[in-house]
């Protein structure tokens, strides 16, 4: 075994721990819980090594990254794509990303629904509050999602104007808030849309730093980079 498949191994053995600790500390089944290895900016070679040891479910936030990678990887890889979406990349981007966990306009669904009828998505939510900044309430810089007032608004004209599988709800914690209230009132805001529409049943939540919390608050989508595959290279 090569140097890197072993340290790649060591940690998503540890990553499996926690994932299966995080899981009995709320009577949860591991078979709940999908891992999606986060691997944007690392070389194909590790996707390889990943695959090797089993992963299938990786992510990608940039077409252009994705694109290359996903036909170097065997078939039975499921794509996830998880980044800023923008209109001129749609058309490339349903070509290999089988999931979208990154919807939050619904301009960018009907062309996804145009270019790939049936295509799954997930709606991104943001979790951000408004928060006390030099004595006024702002609302941090905006890092892209649905805002949680306008989900249901969001998820009628989903069914509406677009033929996708609107099949789950995704999020970021926040920056500067503890991240079990943010994804608590994520996992309340999936329950109401589940309600709405009962298609929802996947909530994408968590990343290296926090998918026990997420696992603890019903995400059934995990997003796991650098504890697997260490110090992520920079962008290119
Ligand atoms: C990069 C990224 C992740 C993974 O981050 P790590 O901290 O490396 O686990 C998860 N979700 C999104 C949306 C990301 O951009």
């Amino acid at each position: 075994m090569s140097d890197r498949k072993a340290e790649i191994s060591a940690a998503l053995a540890r990553v499996e721990a926690e994932i299966a600790q995080a899981c009995r500390n709320v009577g949860r089944d591991r078979s709940e819980i999908t891992l999606i290895a986060v691997t944007k900016t690392y070389p194909v070679s590790d996707i390889e090594i990943l695959y090797d040891l089993g992963l299938r479910h990786f992510g990608e936030n940039r077409d252009q990254e994705g694109s290359a990678k996903a036909p170097l990887i065997p078939g039975d890889a499921q794509w996830h794509f998880q980044g800023q979406i923008q209109s001129k990349k749609i058309k490339s981007i349903v070509n290999w990303a089988q999931t979208i966990h990154s919807v939050d306009e619904l301009d960018h669904a009907i062309k996804i629904s145009e270019r790939s009828p049936g295509h799954e998505i997930f709606i991104q939510v943001n979790l951000d509050q408004p928060r006390l900044v030099e004595g006024a309430m702002k609302l941090p810089e905006h890092r892209g999602g649905v805002h949680p007032l306008e989900l249901v608004e969001m998820i009628s004209a989903l069914t509406a104007q677009t033929s996708l599988t609107v099949s789950g709800l995704m999020a970021v914690a926040p920056l500067g808030e503890e991240p079990s209230l943010a994804f608590a009132r994520l996992h309340n805001l999936f329950l109401e849309a589940r309600e709405k529409l009962p298609t929802i049943t996947k909530l994408s939540a968590g990343m290296s730093g926090d998918f026990a919390l997420a696992i603890a608050h019903g995400a059934t989508h995990i997003r796991v980079g650098s504890s697997i595959l260490g110090i992520r290279p920079p962008l290119a």
